[in-house]
């Protein structure tokens, strides 16, 4: 019998759900952002996840840096939902008067704290049904909350994130749910956990809004943005702390 001297096909590269990426590109993808920045940290100032909600609900249409400017002096009479209905809402005013839409806001701030005691013992809940269920929290600050305060992983999908999921084509979407719920299913297990602020570092300061920065992108060979303008990735170093706004 002859034997044949056709080489064996390449096994097809395996492709995550709903992504044009393989997984083998969706790992190097995240390695990648994790040696840029190993440890990066959101920058609102919070002492505790009640001070970690009240600042999150702030920051909507608001600087973490304006927000934290605030809070400082905010936080050192009301760190409890307790303290904050002791404040009023008339004094909460005065102290966050530099933030947008700061009547809105401290209203809801009142009315989260009122809630917290009424329906939660005071202690801010864990999960997201019960978190969006607090006047001024919706399912983006539940997500911030629940992976800052405590530690479980979740998107946020803010402005940066729902950009590069669709210029990128990693989870194209129409909505930040749409986005959210495949970003979940695409991004590996073990990066989970810091992926959200990897994206929003990398669309602050390199896939920018306006005119994305490719000569400087670490997955520039990996991209598969119609809009990329270069294919050689950067060099892979660790980078300085960045502010994430
Ligand atoms: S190559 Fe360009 S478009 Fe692609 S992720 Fe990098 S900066 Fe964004």
């Amino acid at each position: 019998m002859p034997t044949s001297t056709a080489k064996p096909k390449p096994a097809p590269r395996k492709r995550s759900p709903k992504s044009l990426y393989s997984e083998a590109d969706l790992a190097e993808i995240f390695r990648r952002f994790s040696i840029q920045r190993p440890e990066p940290k959101g920058e609102l100032a919070h002492t505790n996840p009640f001070t970690l909600v009240v600042a999150v609900a702030l920051s909507a249409q608001a600087t973490d840096v304006g927000v934290n400017r605030a809070t400082k002096d905010l936080f050192a009479v009301a760190d409890t939902p307790q303290k904050m209905l002791a404040l009023g809402e008339e004094r909460l005013r005065d102290y966050i008067k530099t933030i947008g839409l700061y009547r809105n806001k401290a209203k809801n701030v009142i009315a989260l704290s009122q809630k917290l005691i009424d329906d939660f013992g005071g202690q801010v809940p864990k999960t997201r049904e019960e978190l969006v269920t607090l006047p001024g929290v919706g399912r983006k600050t539940a997500n911030v909350v629940m992976s800052m305060a405590f530690g479980i992983p979740t998107l946020a999908v803010d402005t940066h994130i729902f950009r590069i999921a669709n210029r990128l084509l990693l989870a194209p979407g129409k909505t930040p749910d749409e986005v959210e719920d495949k970003m979940m299913k695409i991004i590996p297990k073990d990066y989970l956990y810091h992926a959200h602020h990897w994206l929003i570092l990398h669309g602050r300061y390199c896939c920018k809004a306006r005119k994305p920065e490719c000569e400087k992108c670490v997955i520039a060979d990996l991209c598969k943005s119609p809009e990329k303008t270069c294919d050689v990735p950067a060099t892979l170093v660790e980078l300085p702390p960045q502010v994430i706004i």
